[in-house]
């Protein structure tokens, strides 16, 4: 297979930046990747890091998911359209009470992480059907497979990004075009930043003092552990991706964080939902102890090499 063409949006910052920077420094040279972002401004950081790739194996381009226009500009301006693997990165967050969170901030979230998806795939898609090749790698999380206190919003765009993959990966199967979903855990990035920063300012005032003691008092401390704990470098899920995307057949679903599965698999144990349910809502408002016990043996595990 010759040097295949990829394209990554989101690439200012965190996940997409490595998964970039990763695939541009292959040490077999298997990619050119042309690393999109929505302000070029913000170009300081991938420049860095890409080093001397830069130019050559990887190339920085202007790309907004929310305007059509953006993404075509972009797609049109590649030699004869190509993009052989698609990585799907870009999304934002959002966390706290429902009723703290207006229609317009969360359909802002959905114009990011679900329709900045279906816009891409729907520029990418005839021709890779044409060339009866591809590959579409999407940035889901394990809140696309399993709902999370607070995440209700951002939970529900993953949720419909991994039904969105589901049902168009036997299509894109007919014609020879791979779809992965990469499924991280919590990773220490700037969406981690912006979460807690916005939760930090958000208006408690919406909701009843109850709803906003546990959200301030419980969920907000134990969130903030699960990702000192758990937290993966965006490095760290970039090397999977490359994995991923260099595999001979590439999985559906690739969960790239091995502690975090106990948490997604207690899902498929019981079709009721009772069971993940009832361990979810014990865990947080009964066993703080057993919680922050468990942690601490995570922790430990991670310490010593078992995230990988
Ligand atoms: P990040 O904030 O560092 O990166 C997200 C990128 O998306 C940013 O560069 C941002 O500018 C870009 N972006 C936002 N709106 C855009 C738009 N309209 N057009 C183009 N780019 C846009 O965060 P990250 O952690 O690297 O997130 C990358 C992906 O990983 C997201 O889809 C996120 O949902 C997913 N993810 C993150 C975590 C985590 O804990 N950080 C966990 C699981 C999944």
């Amino acid at each position: 297979m010759g040097t295949r063409k990829v394209l990554v949006t989101g690439c200012s910052s965190g996940i997409g930046l490595a998964v970039a920077v990763r695939l541009a420094k292959d040490e077999a040279k298997r990619f050119k990747v042309v690393a999109t972002m929505r302000d070029l401004e913000k170009r300081g950081p991938l420049e860095k890091a890409a080093g001397d790739a830069l130019n050559k194996t990887l190339a920085i381009q202007k790309l907004d998911v929310c305007c059509e226009e953006s993404i075509k500009a972009c797609i049109n301006s590649l030699p004869d359209r190509q993009v052989d693997v698609l990585v799907s990165n870009a999304g934002i967050g959002m966390i706290g009470p429902l009723e703290c969170q207006s229609i317009t901030a969360i359909k802002e979230l959905f114009d990011v992480n679900l329709f900045g998806l279906v816009r891409l795939v729907k520029e990418v898609l005839p021709d890779m059907k044409q060339r009866q090749s591809g590959h579409i790698v999407v940035m889901s999380s394990v809140m696309g497979l399993q709902g999370l206190l607070f995440n209700d919003v951002y939970s529900a765009s993953k949720f419909a990004v991994e039904g969105f993959c589901e049902s168009l990966a036997v299509q894109a199967m007919k014609f020879h075009i791979k779809t992965t979903l990469v499924e991280p855990g919590p990773v220490i990035t700037e969406f981690e930043r912006k979460v807690y920063e916005d939760a930090e300012n958000i208006d408690l005032s919406e909701t009843d003092e109850e709803t906003a003691r546990i959200f301030r008092d419980i969920y907000l401390p134990y969130s903030k552990m699960v990702f000192t704990t758990l937290g993966q470098t965006p490095e760290e899920v970039a090397e999977q991706t490359h994995k991923v995307i260099t595999a001979k057949e590439p999985p559906l679903r690739h969960q790239t964080n091995r502690l975090y599965m106990p948490m997604t698999a207690l899902k498929h144990a019981d079709p009721t939902g009772r069971l993940p349910l009832e361990a979810f809502y014990k865990m947080i408002f009964k066993h703080d102890r057993v919680f922050k016990a468990t942690l601490g043996v995570l922790r430990m595990l991670h310490r010593r090499g078992g995230n990988k």
